[in-house]
């Protein structure tokens, strides 16, 4: 990968958390050079920690190496680079994963979360669209995270992955609308268009389907019922908008249960974990003509198996979810307003704001299982809880 030309422009010291080729991840100062042409630089407020920065910590998914982590964020934009006529110095903005080109055949079609720049460039490259990264240390160039990369003091990032906002907005908690809140709620009315009156399950109560089953209530479902394998998330669910809740750490039969909430199948179901056995049950759970949505990312080359005859009769769908088939500059500044007016709770949904230093302890957290969002604070060394 070349490195980005610099000899124009001089980097600033960050402070990054980093992912090694040794799988090693550390807090450490990293060059950041000024954003380049369509690109804008940021101050990160609040990065949160979603379990797409797990996959790649654990080697689920391959990224290259070294990387800056976090892919979810909001800040304030420091400096903007040639050609950016929406943004200036001091709006706030939150970062969006799907920086949409804006000239692909999907992007031209009004679906810039399957942006094919994004998807064969900027994410499998770890690069910014010219194929180059703006991170470097004394060892080489360091890779963007799906070019964002929040687990550090400032970013640059196209400036179509940041999404102005308000500015009465509480900035710290907004940077969960990057991805769970834009995932979760995009999955509910961009790709599944829940209808009023329906029956909705998810299963999953981490920050995306939390997000999944705040979108539920928000498009009138009537029955909304959660699963998960943790009693505190299952309570918040209820307080979020679930009608009931299967505890599936309790019960010998997940698909059982919600047959038993439901007998006639449901509606939709959301699978928010991304797991092979967790995909199969929110197909079995299926009512005639029902949806499932696969919102929670598997691990790289797994394979699910279900009944082609009974889904043909059953006249049932299988909806693949990518960041909630959102239009980011639609749906982004939308769902702030949402929040804004108390239809939205993003605050109930942060367990945690720590330093950027605790970095490693958060991604411990969220995989034991007992952490909801977490937030990392870049801008604070110590925080009182
Ligand atoms: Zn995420
Ligand atoms: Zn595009």
């Amino acid at each position: 990968m070349p490195a980005h030309d610099t000899t124009n422009s001089k980097p600033t010291l960050i402070r990054a958390v980093v992912l090694d080729d040794d799988g090693k991840i550390t807090l450490r100062d990293v060059d950041l050079t000024p954003p380049g042409p369509g690109e804008v630089q940021v101050r990160v407020v609040a990065a949160g920690v979603c379990h797409s920065d797990l996959h790649v910590t654990s080697g689920a998914w391959q990224v290259p190496q070294p990387v800056v982590l976090g892919h979810e964020g909001s800040g304030i934009v420091t400096a903007v680079g040639d050609g950016v006529d929406d943004l200036e110095v001091g709006d706030h903005v939150v970062l969006s994963w799907v920086p949409g080109c804006g000239h692909c055949r999907t992007c031209h079609a009004g679906r810039p979360a399957q942006c094919a720049f994004v998807a064969t460039v900027v994410a499998p490259g770890g690069v910014l669209y010219d194929g180059t990264t703006r991170l470097s240390d004394a060892t080489g160039p360091i890779h963007h995270y799906l070019g964002v990369s929040s687990f550090a003091e400032e970013v640059v990032v196209p400036a179509s992955g940041a999404i102005k906002i308000r500015d009465d907005a509480p900035l710290e908690d907004v940077a969960i609308i990057g991805c769970a809140i834009a995932t979760g709620v995009g999955a509910v009315r961009n790709t599944a268009a829940v209808r009023p009156e329906s029956t909705v399950a998810v299963i999953g109560c981490g920050g995306v389907g939390l997000a999944c089953i705040q979108g539920a209530r928000l498009a009138g479902a009537t029955r909304i019922v959660a699963v998960d394998v943790v009693t505190d998330k299952l309570e918040l669910a209820v307080t979020l908008g679930a009608t009931e809740t299967v505890d599936a750490a309790a019960v010998p039969d997940v698909v059982a249960a919600l047959r038993s909430a439901v007998p006639e199948g449901y509606d939709y179901v959301f699978d928010a974990i991304g797991k092979i056995r967790t995909t199969e049950q929110a197909i079995a759970a299926l009512g005639l003509g029902g949806a499932a949505v696969i919102v929670g990312l598997p691990a790289q080359g797994e394979s699910a198996t279900f009944d082609p005859l009974a889904l043909a009769e059953a006249d049932q769908r299988i909806l693949g979810c990518n960041y909630g088939s959102s239009i980011p500059h639609r749906d982004i500044p939308e769902l702030v307003d949402e929040m804004m007016a108390g239809r939205l709770d993003l605050a109930s949904m942060i367990s945690a704001r720590r330093p950027l230093s605790e970095a490693v302890d958060a991604l411990a957290d969220l995989a034991a299982g007992h952490a909801l969002r977490q937030l990392l604070l870049p801008g604070r060394d110590t925080i009182e809880s």
